[in-house]
Parts: structure tokens; sequence; C-alpha cells
């Protein structure tokens, strides 16, 4: 339930619906926006009419329900887009923000070279694998803890803050040492102990759509991060199977309007996992910030046929350096749709 304070409500009149709220069994959530404030009543077991019959309280305009199973993620709860800083970047500000760098760091030169070349090219922050989900267990698994200073030394050299992923709560504590934002991989959406552990620490969370998540579950997800006391959040639409097999996911990006429509949450792409194919990465994250994405995530490798992992969906320098250029203008068009795939 959302208690919406009147425009004119005192902080003695707030204060009372907070108490009420907690002695009826909820948690209070309170967002002050420039104009009113809102305090929403959430948990389960409380006693809902003794919200409801909060809207003849003093300052209180109206009482409604959240129509949405994911509550303090919602739009309803928090009408303001939030913006989320990563070490001085802001997701969900006026800017649309680049995140780039290689599916897995797989050596100091290979990150190093990446990581000047993505910043020179216009990138905000960059992106790099230290521990890896792979699908086999005979797959490049990540270099762990050592990609992790290679990443940090990589901060140190260019200033761009750094995501990883975090695949296990066992790693939280030291990644969280070393990155400035952990991602939760599509696979480990639904890892709900994992989410618990990171909604205790301070950090952005840069949380990816499940291959086979629905919306509303991911949101849920987002809603375990937030109601364990961690708003620094950051969704991002990666791709869901379908009977389609053509790409190696499908792009939802309806689906990158809507969560913005939903939830106050910033949203990103990820054109690379999106599709697996170089030349669909340009054209789909251009698609994605013309429809009101607050940034894009991409695969960058110095040289894509050599990576230890995800080549084939991996930008080379050059071919990201043209992205970018047909980034600032998603709507224009461009000069030949080979040009517009960043592929020379
Ligand atoms: C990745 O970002 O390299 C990755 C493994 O992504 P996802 O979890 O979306 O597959
Ligand atoms: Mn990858």
């Amino acid at each position: 339930m959302i208690v919406n304070m009147s425009d004119t409500a005192t902080s003695d009149q707030i204060e009372h619906i907070i108490q009420r709220i907690k002695e009826a069994g909820f948690t209070p959530h309170i967002t002050r926006g420039t104009e009113r404030t809102i305090v929403a009543a959430v948990g389960s077991g409380g006693r809902r009419h003794e919200i409801e019959a909060l809207s003849v309280a003093p300052g209180v305009d109206n009482v409604v329900a959240i129509a949405q199973p994911s509550k303090l993620v919602s739009r309803q709860t928090r009408p303001t887009s939030s913006v989320v800083d990563v070490g001085g970047v802001k997701i969900g500000g006026d800017e649309v923000v680049v995140i780039a760098g290689p599916c897995s760091v797989e050596s100091r030169e290979q990150l190093l070279t990446t990581a000047c070349g993505v910043k020179k090219a216009g990138a905000h922050m960059l992106r790099g694998g230290a521990y890896k989900p792979r699908t086999s267990p005979y797959e490049f698994q990540g270099l762990g803890i050592e990609a992790l200073k290679i990443l940090r030394e990589a901060r140190e050299q260019t200033g761009l803050p750094v995501v990883t992923e975090v695949m296990s709560t066992e790693d939280a504590d030291v990644i969280c040492e070393y990155a400035d934002m952990l991602q939760v991989g599509a696979r480990n959406m639904q890892n709900y102990a994992l989410l618990r552990r990171l909604a205790t620490t301070k950090k952005p969370i840069l949380l990816k759509r499940g291959p086979s998540a629905l919306v509303k579950e991911w949101l849920l997800a987002a809603e375990y991060l937030l109601s364990g006391g961690n708003d620094q959040v950051v969704l991002c639409e990666r791709g869901i199977k379908t009977f389609e097999t053509a790409t190696r996911n499908t792009i939802d990006l309806a689906s990158v309007a809507l969560a913005k429509e939903l939830s106050h949450l910033p949203v990103v792409a990820d054109p690379s996992h999106g599709t697996g194919k170089q030349s669909l990465i340009g054209p789909v994250a251009r698609a994605a910030i013309a429809l009101g994405a607050d940034g894009i995530i991409v695969e960058v490798h110095p040289c894509p046929e050599r990576a230890l992992s995800d080549g084939p969906q991996s930008l080379d320098l050059a071919q990201f350096e043209r992205v970018m250029r047909g980034l600032s203008d998603p709507l224009r068009p461009l000069a030949g749709t080979r040009e517009g795939a960043g592929v020379a």
C-alpha cells in the first residue's frame, strides 16, 4: 500500500504515518519528492485495513494499493527515475552510459589494451569477467583474483569504473574490494541467496535478466535487492530464449521500455549477449537507446578471433569506435548498413 502525503503535510504528520505503518505490521519506506512525500507500507502479514484507514489521517492525500508485486522497484512507489552513481558515472541521468570491455579478463596486456582503447573511443565504464559462468565445465572459467587485480590496475590507468560478475556469495567480499559495481549474471538472476547477500553490500548492482525470466520475475529479483537494503540497482536486458536460433538470444527491446515504465530503476541493454553477433551490436545498441535505454554494455576484445570467451559477439577496437560514432544520434540514418553494424 502507498500513503500519498499531501503537499502541505508537516514532518510530524509524516512521522505519525510512519509509526502507524509500523504498528500495522509493515515496514515503511519513505520517498521524499520535490513536491510531496510518499510512504510505502511493504511486507507480508500486516493489517491492510489499518493502512487503508489512514486515508483520513491529517496530512494524507490518499491511500492506494501498489499494483505490481515488486513494490519498492515500482514507479508508483518512487515516481522520479533513480540515478545510480558508479564511481562518479551516473547511470539513469541525462547521458547514455556505455560500458565496454572483454567478456573475460584473459591477461594484463589484453585488458589494459582494451581499457585504453574503449576509453579513447568514449566509453564511460569498463567491464571484464573474472569469475565466468560457462555452460561447459571444460571452457575457460576466468582468472579469479588475478583478474580482479588487473581490473583494478586498468581502473587506475584509465579512471573508468569497473563492473565484474559475482557468481557466488563466497566471492562477494573480495569482489566488493576490487570492483565499483557487481554484476549478477543472467544465470544467477534467481539465486536468492546471492541476491540477499548482495543486498547487504553498499555496491551498485547490475542485474541481468534471466534467459527464461518474465519481466515480472526480473523486477521481483530486483525487489530482493531493494527490500534487503540496496537500492543502487541497474536492470540489464540481455536477451531471452525463444524458438529463434539465428541469433544467440532474442533481445527483448520492448522490455527495456516496459521496465522503465514499471520501475524507477535505470535500464541498460546488452546487444552482445542479446544477439551473439558482432554485426548486430551497432544497430541493436542504437535501437535500445532510441527507445529509452539508459546505457548499453558491449563486449570488446583487441582480437576477437583469439578471445577465450564470446569472441563472435565481441567488437575489435576499430569496430567499437565506429559503433560509438553511430550512437550519438540513434535516429539519424547511417551511410550504409555495414557501417551501421560497425563492421568494416
Ligand atoms: C557476461 O556478461 O559475460 C555474461 C556471462 O552475461 P550473461 O549473464 O548475460 O550471460
Ligand atoms: Mn560474455
